[in-house]
């Protein structure tokens, strides 16, 4: 599943730069989630990074991209695939 942020979001900050996956990025009102790039941090971390720190526990499962933990895996290394071609 990708996750998503909704309005209960203050605008704090401090989830953008814990993604592994650069998918947090500052919205016309606040924070959102590009769901093509959340792998939920898998591959990455056992746990959402973003759900960890965020102050005010609005992170939830977003409901448009609900996925398996092998489609998240197979997300993962798709963008890894990706960066890797990066110059
Ligand atoms: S769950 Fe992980 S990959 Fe998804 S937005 Fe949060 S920090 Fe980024
Ligand atoms: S940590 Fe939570 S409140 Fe802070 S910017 Fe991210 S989503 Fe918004």
């Amino acid at each position: 599943m990708a996750l998503m942020i909704t309005d209960e979001c203050i605008n704090c900050d401090v989830c953008e730069p814990e993604c592994p996956n650069d998918a947090i990025f500052l919205g016309e009102e606040h924070y959102d989630i590009d769901p093509h790039k959340c792998t939920e941090c898998v591959g990455h971390f056992d746990e959402p990074q973003c759900v960890q720190i965020c102050p005010v526990a609005c992170i939830p499962v977003n409901p448009q991209h609900v996925e398996g933990r092998e489609t998240l895996w197979q997300k993962y290394q798709r963008l890894q695939a990706a960066a890797d071609r990066q110059p």
